[in-house]
């Protein structure tokens, strides 16, 4: 068993109402009563990841743009999620 097994899971908005942007709910590990909102925005081809936590916000989202860009785990747990759902 792998130890993302025992996170909580990952929610999937049943509704997105902007073409293109699919938004997901991921618990946080720390406190899975805490909840951070992942929205995943396609255009041309290109999936970016944006999420509401503090780590994002203070040291992924400064990069953007610069090439050094990547999400932060609430991110990577979208990805883990839709290749589980492949
Ligand atoms: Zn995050």
């Amino acid at each position: 068993m792998s130890a993302t097994a025992t996170l909580a899971p990952v929610r999937k908005a049943k509704k997105n109402a902007v073409p293109g942007v699919t938004t997901y709910y991921v618990p946080s590990e720390a406190d899975p009563k805490q909840e951070y909102i992942v929205v995943a925005v396609d255009r041309d081809g290109i999936t970016i990841r944006f999420c509401q936590c503090p780590d994002f916000f203070t040291r992924r989202l400064p990069t953007f743009g610069t090439g050094h860009f990547e999400g932060c785990k609430h991110c990577l747990r979208t990805v883990d999620f839709e290749e589980q759902q492949a």
